[in-house]
């Protein structure tokens, strides 16, 4: 039988097999397994060479039992309704798992922003909230930025709706630059928060992080800035990164500042004097302590699983892992951080940046950081905890704690 990578079905098994695990009846699964609303919006667009293009955007908004929907807006040549709807899933575990007050939701366009001209994307950014300004607000769906968004993206889409409101409303959308009520740590979020819970699981399996042997798959926000975040904080050695283009590996140790100047020169981190240039697959199997997949969704799957080299995998992209390769993973002892726990920084410092928008106070990076700590270590030692007593591994975990907090809420509010 040939392995599912279809993202949405993939999300749906898990579902199915952790509504199993918690004894839940099939009318709670058929609850859950679709987003409450999806909706799909064509956008029309000039470009600056005078010709008319389509784009497709998406908005997926899974579940709102748990306060408003919450997630990010990627733009991405390979973006689509099944992944939007994947990701809007893994979502509402996410917020559930940190136990933040918000429900999941995603949102995306199929296009690629590295060929467009800043006129052209903030043309885009304006005319996807047009589009979708009816189905969002503060206190019913919230967006981010994610794969190819960043703030200033955020800040053309906060303008537009409020421009259509014609009242402030910066917190209906989080991921803003700072001037314009961002939080602070709110970019390094989603790999600080990926570092407390590497820094708990070598804790946890008697790892030494000093001198820890990395690989980063992926160098974009999360993966360039764990190089750093791990290197600095805890004095690991980065022996592999990698990006779209391919991977680069010393064994000695490369110098992740030397990595984003080379990226930010020649948007490649191909090249690098003193590092041997490796494939993806590759660095994928390298032997090291600490794996971290923090690009797209499905690079570890049955095909290569049983070639993974690492004591600990942390993974800050959504989705790298298929449910065949955690079987693998579960039986050859591979301690996994699941996605939805690892990677959840970046939505907990967006609720804090909700919530110091709301009071209109604005705290300091320490005060930010050490938040995020405490909800990251909490959430950590719960979904550990839960896969130990399950004896299951710690998707499952993470899985069954989030499942239960949702069919909670929806069960007070009289929905199930
Ligand atoms: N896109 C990020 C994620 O996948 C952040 C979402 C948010 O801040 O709402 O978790």
């Amino acid at each position: 039988m040939t392995e599912e990578l279809d993202p949405f079905k993939i999300s749906q098994k898990q579902l199915y097999e952790a509504c199993k695990i918690s004894g839940c009846v099939s009318d709670v699964y058929n609850a859950l397994n679709e987003p409450e609303r999806f909706v799909e919006v064509k956008l029309l667009m000039k470009m600056d060479d005078g010709s008319l293009k389509t784009f497709k955007g998406f908005r997926s908004q899974y579940n709102s039992a748990r306060g408003p929907m919450k997630g990010g807006i990627r733009w991405h040549p390979d973006e689509s309704a099944s992944l939007v709807k994947a990701l809007s899933a893994w979502m509402t575990w996410k917020t559930a798992c940190v136990d933040i007050p918000l429900g999941g939701a995603k949102g995306g366009i199929i296009c690629d922003p590295r060929t467009m001209s800043n006129r052209e994307l903030e043309t885009l950014a304006r005319s996807y909230i047009r589009q979708l300004a009816d189905f969002i607000g503060p206190n019913i769906d919230v967006p981010a930025p994610d794969v190819y968004t960043n703030p200033q993206i955020m800040a053309w889409m906060m303008d537009e709706y409020e421009k259509i409101m014609r009242k402030h409303a910066p917190s209906v959308i989080t991921g803003k630059p700072l001037p314009l009520g961002g939080s602070a740590g709110r970019l390094i979020a989603t790999a600080k928060g990926g570092a407390f819970c590497i820094r708990e699981a070598a804790k946890e399996i008697g790892l030494n992080l000093n001198g820890a042997k990395v690989v980063i798959q992926g160098f974009g926000n999360a993966g360039s800035w764990a190089s750093k975040i791990l290197t600095n904080d805890y004095n690991c050695k980065i022996i592999g990164i990698s990006d779209s283009k391919g991977g680069i590996y010393n064994k000695n140790g490369i110098d992740p500042t030397k990595v984003l100047v080379q990226k930010k020169e020649t948007s490649s981190v191909l090249g690098l004097k003193d590092a041997q240039e490796i494939s993806n697959k590759e660095l994928l199997e390298l032997e090291c302590d600490i794996l971290i997949p923090a690009a797209l969704e499905n690079v570890i799957t049955r095909k290569n699983a049983q070639n993974i080299n690492c004591k600990i995998i942390a993974e800050l992209a959504n989705g790298p892992t298929t449910p065949e390769a955690d079987e693998i993973l579960f039986k050859n002892d591979v301690f996994v951080i699941p996605d939805f726990l690892c990677n959840a920084g970046g939505v907990t410092v967006s609720y804090f940046e909700m919530v110091q928008g709301y009071y209109q106070y604005f705290w300091t990076e320490g005060e930010v950081l050490t938040a995020l700590d405490r909800v990251m270590t909490n959430a950590y030692r719960f979904v550990v905890d839960k896969a130990k007593e399950y004896n299951t591994y710690n998707r499952m975990g993470a899985y069954i704690i989030s499942l239960n907090r949702v069919i909670e809420a929806m069960r007070l509010r009289g929905w199930l």
